[in-house]
């Protein structure tokens, strides 16, 4: 049923400290609202889980990328659009870059931030594998003060996050550690450009010069589990090992009996595991080539 616009309260405190006041005051009271492109559209459907909305779009503590020389800190208000046109981002972490480059269209990057793809917490989310493969850390900000959590334990279930009622995510770590890696991302949707994936695969690697084998590798995948995942098993198969076809094959066998997708609207199981391995198997070639990738 579609929500009475009458019901609702939406605020906009202006500062960082203002929301999480706010927030502190009547935990689960408020949600807070970034670009709203996830939040509108629970909206339109009658599924926003409170009728009062704090915004924090634009918020200056949330838009703004600090460059450490050991890592970077990504506000988590920043937009698709931020990320694609930051240097850093865009050479460092090409692999958020372009997970950036197609999530949703123009419109949607210009307001779809970062901190809203990682709370939604969709399993299809485009720039989570991402922040898997590059260990990213959150800063989580309270009246409690800050805590930092690994990214990879963030997703707890389908749609679920250790995010407490109180607190806003901040900034998104990022360690500056890969520049020697090959990166490969894709994305298998209906089309290019505004479809939610059917699989998306991000991964880096290193070949040994001495002997050619792996000695780096990290491989992850959304929209084949509730949650975007490492395929760890495929990852402990390759490492050490040249990229050979009897290793291309077995890779490709393990992703897809590593991941649990489901039939959905979007896809089937047996798609996804297919194309998942189809994506690994894609990875290694890159990687054996010694070419950069896409
Ligand atoms: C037309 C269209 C196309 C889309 N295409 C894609 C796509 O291709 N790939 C993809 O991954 N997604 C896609 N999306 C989904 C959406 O754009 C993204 O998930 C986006 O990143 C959400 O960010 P937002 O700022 O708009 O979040 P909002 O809608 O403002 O918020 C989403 C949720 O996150 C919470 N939240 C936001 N920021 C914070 C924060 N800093 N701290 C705590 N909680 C926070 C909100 O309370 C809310 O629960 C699409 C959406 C639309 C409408």
């Amino acid at each position: 049923m579609r929500s009475d616009p009458a019901e609702f309260q939406l605020v906009a405190p202006g500062t960082l400290q203002g929301v999480v006041s706010l927030l502190a005051a009547e935990p689960g009271a408020w949600l807070p609202i970034a670009g709203g492109t996830d939040v509108m559209v629970q909206y339109a459907a009658g599924k926003l889980p409170a009728h009062r909305l704090v915004s924090i779009w634009n918020l200056p503590e949330l838009r703004r990328v600090e460059v450490l020389p050991g890592e970077i800190h990504i506000g988590a208000g920043c937009t698709y659009t931020d990320l694609r046109n930051h240097a850093i981002v865009a050479n460092e972490f090409s692999l958020l870059a372009r997970a950036a480059s197609w999530t949703g269209g123009i419109a949607n990057q210009n307001r779809g931030t970062i901190g809203g793809n990682i709370v939604n917490a969709s399993p299809a989310a485009d720039s989570l594998p991402a922040l898997l493969v590059y260990d990213a850390e959150l800063i989580l900000v309270s009246v409690r003060g800050e805590r930092r959590v690994p990214y990879r334990d963030f997703h707890t279930g389908y749609k679920q996050t250790r995010l407490a009622a109180d607190e806003l995510i901040q900034s998104i770590c990022l360690s500056r550690q890969f520049a020697g890696y090959v990166s490969y991302t894709r994305k298998a949707g209906a089309r290019n450009a505004q479809a939610i994936s059917k699989v998306c695969v991000a991964a880096l690697g290193t070949i040994r010069p001495a002997d050619g084998v792996i000695e780096n590798v990290r491989i992850a995948a959304g929209s084949v589990a509730p949650v975007p995942i490492r395929l760890v098993e495929t990852e402990r198969l390759v490492m050490g090992r040249m990229v050979e076809p009897s290793v291309l094959a077995l890779a490709q066998k393990t992703a897809a009996a590593e991941i649990k997708p489901i039939d959905d609207i979007r896809s089937t199981a047996r798609y996804r595991a297919t194309v998942a391995g189809n994506l690994v198997e894609e990875f290694l070639l890159t990687l054996g080539s010694g070419k950069p990738a896409i």
